[in-house]
């Protein structure tokens, strides 16, 4: 049994069809014919739901979006042509010139540098915080705050945050909550935890094998006396009134979207449903093997920094609040550049690159790439020490990936 099963049956289900072609259709066409102007007005104003242009939407990235809303429980989705452009998307339909953001976690390399370098270039402040700095991030909390972001895990430094304990404190202060799940679908349940909206890069796990870019964003529903009912997202009124529980799904089209243009392809969302089958068997897959290596490494003598561990601060975090895992990831510290490139260099095994949740095992040194751009303070700030490696494990055997890192780290003088 999969820890994941409860998945394995919608996800086949609603993937495929049951008349004509099984596999997903690749809707490839940009515009679509409205039939006559009858029509084309009530496509535009809501009333007749049919496509109104590949920006917008496309029916095969429709379907993708319909699937990653049920497996979240969301009202809606919005498929988007990368991470990076779902986080974009995500933020700027809501956030104004003025307004604040607080960003908490680890955070991957771009995410933090979209906050730091280019939302301050439009006036929007972002402060950074660790996941337990619980009394500082309500401390930071004021009328502009409009926004606290959240990593489910922290990339690359591992550290787990207590979901709960954020959401209280962003709903107590009626502020939107969002969280980065791309390292953790299935694992972490964003919504049950009180989390507003979620974010994916589906380059990773959820495609699965280095296919497709891209990415998505999944809403709740918005209820009776909602927080985005408050004078702070007035912005969102209109739609709450023309769209109701949908609000946020058709804000972020119409503000994001729309005015924006990152749409996923048909193609890639085709790629990113097929990956989505097979996304729980690949889960309890991978998630099983990263706790095994993870544990021989440390009793090897390796500096391994994984929550499976009893010596890792948020050990019991994970057994109380992660029992399906924290997804693919792990990470190594050989506590020199040198040593790390020596491992690396002996390795057989993984594939040197900068993707992770693929089929097979990934391992990058971090200070030299991702974040190579990146001063000390910040490097410290997100637990980029000299000798960091970053591995993302893979579907194989996993006495293959231990004996072909132990070997490796055997022969760094
Ligand atoms: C990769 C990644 C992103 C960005 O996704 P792209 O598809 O590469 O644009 C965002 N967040 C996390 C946690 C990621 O791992």
């Amino acid at each position: 049994m999969s820890r994941f099963e409860k998945y394995c049956t919608s996800f086949v289900q609603l993937a495929g069809n049951k008349n004509g072609a099984v596999s997903p259709s690749i809707v490839g066409s940009a515009s679509f014919g409205y039939g006559d102007s009858q029509n084309a007005e009530g496509i535009f104003d809501g009333t007749v739901k049919k496509p109104v242009y590949a920006r917008m939407g496309n029916p095969t990235s429709a379907k993708l979006e319909n699937l990653l809303a049920v497996m979240d429980g969301g009202i809606g989705a919005i498929a988007t042509s990368s991470g990076m452009s779902a986080i974009t998307l995500a933020v700027i339909s809501i956030v104004q010139t003025s307004d604040e953001v607080i960003s908490i976690g680890g955070l991957f390399g771009g995410t933090y540098s979209f906050f730091n370098e280019t939302l301050s270039r439009f006036g929007i402040k972002t402060s950074f915080f660790d996941v337990d700095e619980l009394q500082n991030i309500k401390n930071a909390i004021n009328d502009k705050t409009k926004l606290i972001f959240l990593e489910s895990v922290g990339n690359p430094n591992m550290r787990l945050p207590d979901i709960k304990a954020i959401a209280k404190i962003a709903n107590d202060a009626g502020v939107a909550l969002m969280i980065d799940n791309t390292i953790t679908p299935l694992c972490v349940k964003p919504f049950e935890l009180g989390v507003d909206i979620i974010v994916y890069s589906t380059t990773k796990i959820i495609s699965g094998n280095a296919s497709a870019l891209g990415g998505a964003v999944v809403y709740r529903a918005i209820g009776k006396n909602d927080k985005f009912s408050s004078d702070k997202y007035k912005e969102l009124h209109p739609f709450i009134k023309t769209a109701g529980k949908m609000a946020l799904v058709v804000n972020a089209k119409k503000r994001g979207m729309r005015d924006f243009g990152m749409s996923a392809s048909a193609f890639n969302s085709y790629l990113t449903l097929l990956g989505l089958e097979t996304l729980p068997l690949r889960m309890d897959r991978i998630t099983s093997t990263v706790e095994q290596v993870v544990k021989v490494l440390d009793e090897n003598g390796l500096h391994v920094n994984h929550p499976s561990l009893s010596s890792h601060p948020h050990h019991q975090r994970y057994l109380n609040d992660f029992k399906d895992g924290c997804g693919t990831l792990f990470t190594i510290d050989m506590r020199s550049k040198q040593k790390a490139f020596e491992f690396l260099n002996n390795t057989t095994l993984p594939v040197i690159t900068a993707n992770i949740g693929d089929s097979r095992t990934l391992a990058l040194h971090m200070a030299s790439t991702i974040y190579s751009d990146f001063d000390d303070k910040t490097r410290v700030f997100l637990g980029i020490t000299d000798g960091l490696i970053r591995v993302s494990v893979g579907l194989e055997n996993a006495f293959d990936i231990i004996s072909d890192f132990l070997k490796a780290a055997k022969h760094v003088k």
